[in-house]
């Protein structure tokens, strides 16, 4: 099987889907971020521990995927369905690309279930998440710092890992990842990172899905997009995400705008507008972008959605609510005030999406 069938379609979880269809799209979201098991009582039997400050994770931590219980999956239908549902009837968000990877996603029929229930197209991530360092957040121990099938696999096995994803399917059902996940946080990769970057330019090459990353310091941007040029990814297919600071930066915009002239595209995240004035610098910067001719390489996510940040499986907690809708109710309405016109809005929020989730020959 090659990607041909689905040239110039987008690959969502319920099949190929025409560009025109998208409407507005939330480039980075998380239905399900759950890096533990889910609580024995999910399953009718005594709950685990609360967690606490000292045991914040009380559940074992997750090395593989599984299919979820049907308690939580009914908690995802009564809380996430009806946000999706109204940010497609009242704001025409058709889809959004979710872009959690192994082993914290849902199994796969839940994505086909939520987005069925709710009528938004998903598009579903493979991919690697990048190696925390070791005793930050929950990597108390050097296994817990990536999941361990990447510390143990071959560049050639994670290609092919994210290969079999998208064309043939998730864990044996017919539902395929439309787009591959990357991220690194420090502007050095480690070595580890190295080799998903690697896998993830295989794999592209391979299949043409399009490129997202977790991008969190300044110059992991550049590391980012050397090693996916030297691998020989057209940088128009890869999105650095998590760019909000790097792009309100006035001094670092320039190296921004020099990859920008080679075709990456760029996407703020977690836009967290209740101070509205923070964001005056991003929307200056947005401005110089779109002067600078480059207006068609942003775009938008929230990062929101659910997961065990706290040690619970819920809501996001480090962005305000509601997942998905916190953008049209709030950030976008504040980006406007700010001077974000109608024009830019919709290039970012529809046009770019549109041009950058179908699957372009490679
Ligand atoms: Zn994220």
């Amino acid at each position: 099987m090659t990607t041909r069938q689905y040239e110039g379609k987008v690959i969502t979880v319920c099949g190929p889907v025409d560009p025109a269809k998208l409407g507005q799209v939330l480039m980075h979201e998380h239905l399900h971020s759950d890096m533990c098991e889910e609580d024995p009582s999910n399953y009718g039997l005594p709950p685990a521990p609360k967690p606490t400050k000292e045991n914040p994770y009380p559940l074992p931590f997750r090395t593989e995927e599984k299919p979820m219980s049907p308690a939580r999956l009914q908690y995802l239908l009564d809380d996430a369905v009806p946000l999706l549902k109204q940010a497609r009837t009242e704001h025409g968000m058709n889809a959004y690309c979710d872009v959690t990877m192994p082993p914290w996603r849902a199994w796969p029929d839940v994505y086909t279930k939520i987005s069925k229930a709710s009528g938004v197209q998903i598009v579903m991530a493979t991919g690697f998440y990048r190696e925390i360092e070791l005793g930050r957040y929950w990597a108390k121990t050097p296994d817990l710092q990536i999941w361990p099938f990447v510390r143990k696999s071959s560049v050639e096995e994670l290609a092919d890992f994210c290969v079999r994803e998208i064309l043939e399917g998730v864990h044996g059902t017919n539902v395929h990842a439309g787009c591959i996940k990357l991220g690194t946080s420090q502007p050095a990769m480690t070595p580890t990172e190295r080799k998903t970057f690697q896998a993830g330019a295989r794999a592209w090459k391979q299949t043409g899905v399009h490129i997202t990353t977790h991008c969190t310091l300044l110059g992991a941007d550049t590391s980012q997009l050397t090693i996916l040029d030297m691998e020989g990814v057209d940088l128009r297919r890869v999105v650095i995400g998590h760019v909000g600071w790097h792009l309100s930066d006035p001094s670092y915009r320039k190296s921004i705008l020099s990859w920008m002239d080679r075709g990456a595209n760029f996407m703020p995240t977690n836009l967290d507008v209740r101070k509205p004035e923070n964001w005056r610098l991003l929307i200056e910067a947005i401005h110089q972008v779109f002067d600078a001719g480059h207006g068609d390489k942003l775009l938008f996510g929230m990062d929101h959605g659910y997961c065990t940040e706290t040690g619970l499986f819920e809501r996001v907690q480090f962005m305000p609510q509601p997942p998905w809708m916190y953008m049209f109710k709030d950030v976008l309405p504040v980006f406007r005030s700010l001077g974000l016109t109608a024009a830019e809005e919709k290039t970012i929020m529809v046009d770019n999406p549109r041009r950058i989730l179908p699957v372009q020959s490679t």
